[in-house]
C-alpha cells in the first residue's frame, strides 16, 4: 500500500473503514467477506484446532495506522479487548513517522531445542563424546526433518553444558544439549521438537545416560528483533507540556523501570499491549512470545525494562527495543485460522523476519504511548474516555445509547457501571 496514514479513519463506520481499505487494495473482496462473516473462525475449523470445543471467542480486530518502518508503510492488525491501545499505537506511529519512521532489524531465525541427559557415569566424558560427534548429530537431526533443510534451514550447530556437576543429588546432575535450528519462516516448535526427539536414542547410546526432556526453549535469544526511533523534542509537545519536558519525563520513567522490578513489570506489560495483539491477529503463539520476552528482560540478573530511552547529542529522544521474537508466517494455526491469513495479507510481510520487525516496532510505539501519557496528563484521561463505552455496554446500553451514556459518563467524570446503569434507566424510561 502507498500509505498507512489514513486521516479520519476512526470517524468512519466499520463498513466505511472496510470499503476504504478495499479501495486501497489492503484486502480483496473475498477477504472483506471473511472479515464480515459472523463467525470469523468457523466452529468446525475450531473443533479441529483444540479439544472439547463448544464455540469460539471473538476479540475486536483494530488497525494500528501510520506505521512507517524502514521506509515501508504498514497497516497493523491488532486483536485486543483493551481500549486505547490501538489509538495510542497509531498516535505514536504518527509522531515517529514525522521523525523519519522506525528503523528495525532482525537476526537469523535460529531457535533452540534442548535435550536433557541424566545418569551419566562421567559427565565430562559424556560431553566430550557428544562434542566429537557433532557433525554426526547434526546430520541425524536434519535427516529427521529434511523439508526444512530443503528450504535453506535446519540444524546448524550445537553446544553442551553440564549442570550441577558438584551436586550430591543425581536428580540435579545433568547434561544439556542445545541444538540450534534455523526454522526459516516457521515459529518452529514442531520442527524443533521432532529433531530433538529423533536425536534422543543416539545421545543415550553415545553417553550411556538417560534422556528425559526433548523440547524447544522459548527463551529464543538467538531469534531477536530490534527497533529504534529518534524523535526531535518539538514534536513531542503535548498540551501545556513542552517537548523537552515530555522527552525528559520519558527518560525519567525509563530509568524508574530500569531500576525497579515493580515498575518494570507494568512498563513491560504496556509494551506487550502492542506486541500481543499482532501476535494474536497473525495466528502466532503469544504465550511463547510473552515467556521469551519476560525472560529476556531479566538477562542481566534483575528483571528490568525491555526498552531503553535516552537523549542524544542533538537533544532528540532515542528509544530502543530488542526482544526474542519467535513468530512465523507459516505453520501452527497461521494457515488454519481464516482471520490470521487476512491479517498477514494486510501486513504484506514477506518473511517471518519482517513480521518480527513490525511487531517490535509496535511494541516500542506502545511503550512511548504509555510513557508519554503517564508523564503528562496521566493514563486515565484518554483511557477512561475510551473505556466508558465498555462501561456503558456492561450497564446494558445498546445502539445509539452506548455513545450517549459514554459521553455523559465522561462529562460527569464518573466512569462507573453503577452510574451508567442510572443513565441507561433514565434514557430508557
Ligand atoms: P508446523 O509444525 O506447522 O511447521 C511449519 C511447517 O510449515 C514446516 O514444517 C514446513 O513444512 C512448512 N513451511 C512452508 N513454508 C515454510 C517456510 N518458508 N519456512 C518454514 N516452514 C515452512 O509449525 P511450527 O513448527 O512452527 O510449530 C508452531 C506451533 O507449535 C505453534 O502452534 C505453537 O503453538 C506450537 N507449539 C509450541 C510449543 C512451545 O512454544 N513451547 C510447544 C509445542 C507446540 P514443509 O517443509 O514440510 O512444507
Amino acid at each position: 500500500m502507498e500509505t498507512s496514514r489514513i486521516p479520519g479513519f476512526y470517524n468512519r463506520s466499520v463498513e466505511g473503514r472496510r470499503e476504504l481499505l478495499k479501495s486501497m487494495d489492503v484486502f480483496s473482496e473475498e477477504e472483506l467477506q471473511g472479515l464480515e462473516a459472523k463467525e470469523g473462525l468457523p466452529t468446525e475449523t475450531a473443533d479441529k484446532m483444540i479439544e472439547n470445543v463448544i464455540g469460539t471467542y471473538p476479540l475486536p480486530l483494530g488497525l494500528g495506522l501510520n506505521f512507517l518502518i524502514n521506509g515501508k508503510e504498514y497497516v497493523v492488525p491488532m486483536a485486543i479487548e483493551e481500549p486505547s491501545v490501538v489509538a495510542s499505537a497509531s498516535h505514536i506511529a504518527k509522531i515517529v513517522r514525522d521523525s523519519g519512521g522506525f528503523t528495525t532489524e532482525a537476526t537469523e531465525r535460529v531457535m533452540i531445542g534442548q535435550i536433557q541427559v541424566v545418569g551419566c557415569e562421567d559427565f565430562q566424558k559424556a560431553k566430550q563424546v557428544l562434542v566429537n560427534h557433532k557433525t554426526y548429530l547434526l546430520k541425524q537431526a536434519n535427516e529427521a526433518y529434511p523439508s526444512i533443510v530443503a528450504r535453506g534451514g535446519g540444524a546448524e550447530d550445537l553446544d553442551i553444558r553440564i549442570l550441577n556437576e558438584a551436586s550430591n543429588s543425581s536428580y540435579q546432575q545433568m547434561l544439556v544439549l542445545h541444538l540450534y535450528i534455523n526454522t526459516c519462516d516457521a515459529m518452529g516448535a514442531n520442527i524443533i521438537n521432532t529433531m530433538v526427539e529423533s536425536l534422543a536414542p543416539y545421545i543415550e547410546e553415545l553417553t550411556g545416560g538417560k534422556v528425559y526432556l526433548r523440547i524447544l526453549s522459548n527463551y529464543a535469544d538467538k531469534c531477536l528483533a530490534r527497533a529504534k526511533c529518534v524523535i526531535p523534542p518539538d514534536i513531542l509537545k503535548t498540551g501545556d507540556f513542552t517537548g523537552e519536558e515530555v522527552r525528559d519525563g520519558v527518560v525519567h520513567a525509563y530509568e524508574f523501570a530500569a531500576s525497579d522490578p515493580y515498575r518494570a513489570v507494568t512498563h513491560n506489560k504496556g509494551i506487550m499491549n502492542g506486541i500481543d495483539p499482532i501476535v494474536i491477529a497473525t495466528g502466532n503463539d503469544w504465550r511463547a512470545v510473552e515467556a521469551g520476552a519476560h525472560a529476556y528482560a531479566s538477562r542481566h540478573g534483575q528483571y528490568s525494562s525491555m526498552t531503553s530511552w535516552s537523549v542524544d547529542q542533538e537533544g532528540n529522544l532515542v528509544g530502543e527495543l530488542e526482544l526474542p521474537m519467535s513468530v512465523g508466517t507459516v505453520g501452527g494455526s497461521i494457515n488454519v485460522h481464516p482471520i490470521s491469513k487476512i491479517a498477514l495479507r494486510m501486513l504484506n510481510v514477506e518473511s517471518a523476519q519482517e513480521l518480527a520487525q513490525v511487531i517490535i516496532a509496535v511494541g516500542l510505539a506502545q511503550n512511548l504511548g504509555a510513557l508519554k501519557a503517564l508523564v503528562t496528563d496521566g493514563i486515565q484521561k484518554g483511557h477512561m474516555a475510551l473505556h466508558s463505552r465498555s462501561v456503558a455496554i456492561a450497564a446494558g446500553a445498546t445502539g445509539e445509547l452506548i455513545d450517549i451514556v459514554s459521553e455523559k459518563l465522561v462529562e460527569a467524570k464518573e466512569i462507573r457501571v453503577g452510574k451508567a446503569k442510572e443513565l441507561v434507566e433514565e434514557y430508557t424510561k
